[in-house]
């Protein structure tokens, strides 16, 4: 059994980022399973080396460790260039020359997660109009998804289906920058590090769908999933990096380590009081069956 970190270090981690790792860690050294780190520092507009080296940082402070070297997902190019040409060719990759305003104009709305569901309209160009539209504009890259339902059995929230062309729609792999997507890059790396166990955000339980087919057409194992609640700003707002006062930097001042660790475990309902805690002391209490199922309303 091996999990996961894959923070993206396109700023300071904030509660929502602790929880999501203390759990996932708590999950796999419950069971003797390893712990490996991603960072997914695709975007460079976004990310820097010093996000990476603060969330490192972060997590030996909180007494979060992982195996081996971390892996940085800008170095690895290469491998998600391999794993779209093995989609291209079978014949599922084509350009789309929509514009952002064209794209949200050709979408309806997605089901689960309030993002849109792409029409499709560039799929069915025709060699012609593709080589002229190239000639003014650089394409995005899709996939096409068949009319296939996915389902797949969640750790925390049971039995999850999708219908992929009607609520999720022809996905974007590569970015007209070049830059390779978020759902192509954890496919990839979760089958490469080994991981069989991943434990994120329940933001991003309707991605989970899209990555099973994924791997699915690449030949990769599926891991098990297990999406958290999330941790809301008291006003029900979900946190965010701009949430500086839950941002680790302002909390350090504020708590030791163990605190934070005994607010997490005790929201998390792994012990009864909020007291100081160690993550090694959280071992033998955490059980999945103890966790909550409903996002939390996090004041502290
Ligand atoms: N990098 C993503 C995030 O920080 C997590 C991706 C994942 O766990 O699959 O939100």
């Amino acid at each position: 059994m091996t999990g996961r970190f894959a923070p993206s270090p396109s700023g300071r981690m904030h509660m929502g980022n602790l929880w999501s790792c203390l759990l996932a860690w708590l999950a796999a050294r419950s069971v003797g399973g390893g712990m490996v780190l991603r960072l997914e520092d695709l975007d460079p507009d976004r990310c820097r080396q010093e996000y990476c080296d603060q969330i490192m940082r972060d997590l030996e402070w909180l007494g979060l460790d992982w195996d081996g070297a971390p892996v940085y997902q800008s170095q690895r190019t290469e491998l998600y260039r391999q794993a779209f040409q093995k989609l291209e060719q079978q014949g599922l990759i084509y350009p789309c020359f929509c514009t952002r305003a064209e794209r949200l104009a050709a979408s309806a709305p997605h089901r689960s997660d309030g993002t849109a569901v792409y029409d499709g309209r560039c799929r069915s160009l025709s060699p012609e109009a593709r080589e002229a539209l190239s000639q003014t504009r650089r394409p995005a890259w899709r996939v096409q998804v068949p009319e296939r339902s996915i389902t797949f059995r969640d750790l925390l929230c049971g039995e999850y289906i999708e219908d992929l062309s009607r609520d999720c729609g022809d996905f974007i792999l590569r970015r007209s920058d070049g830059i390779f997507a978020y759902q192509l890059a954890v496919v990839v790396d979760d089958a490469d590090m080994g991981v069989t166990q991943v434990v994120r955000g329940s933001d991003l339980l309707s991605s989970t769908p899209r990555q099973i087919w994924l791997q699915d057409q690449l030949g990769l194992p599926h891991p098990e999933h297990g999406h958290l609640p999330l941790l809301l700003a008291p006003d029900g707002r979900r946190l965010a990096k701009r949430d500086r006062d839950l941002e680790l930097g302002q909390l350090q001042t504020q708590y030791p380590a163990p605190e934070l660790v005994g607010q997490l475990a005790y929201a998390a309902c792994l012990i009864d009081r909020p007291e100081a805690v160690s993550p090694q002391e959280l071992i033998p209490l955490f059980s999945w069956e103890k966790l909550p199922k409903r996002d939390l309303i996090w004041a502290l």
